[in-house]
């Protein structure tokens, strides 16, 4: 993951718009250190505090990835009530040390969003790069 489209990040927020208070989930594919396409995936959990991700969307979104030769590079998901930061459980469960985590929040100006990596239980924050092509 390097940097995010964005008409991706824009996409991400009508996303999270949409489905709110519920959390939002999906993955970002990247090709070329950039963000290539945003897969929009169903929370089976419909809760307003934890998601899981469908994983039939999950899977099919993977092998989409590996057709276009895409990489996974960012997971999202929304918390609709804050706070912009991982929650305990978001740092138990993550599996991927190698993908970046965004999270998506309430802010003033409608959604904000901040980017993490968490490796063994740290949680790192890292800088959100966008570009506008
Ligand atoms: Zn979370």
């Amino acid at each position: 993951m390097n940097s995010i489209r964005l008409r991706h990040l824009r996409e991400i927020y009508t996303y999270v718009e949409q489905i709110t208070p519920i959390e939002a989930c999906g993955l970002i594919a990247f090709s070329a250190r950039a963000s290539a396409h945003v897969f929009d995936i169903e929370n089976i959990l419909n809760s307003r505090n934890a998601f899981e991700m469908n994983p039939h969307q999950q899977v099919a979104a993977m092998l989409a990835m590996e057709r276009q030769k895409w990489d996974l590079g960012v997971i999202f998901h929304s918390h609709p009530f804050g706070p912009m930061e991982p929650s305990k459980v978001d740092i138990q469960n993550w599996r991927y040390p190698e993908c970046g985590m965004l999270i998506l929040g309430p802010s003033s100006a409608g959604w904000s969003a901040a980017l993490f990596t968490v490796t063994d239980g740290h949680v790192y924050s890292l800088p959100l790069v966008l570009r506008g092509d």
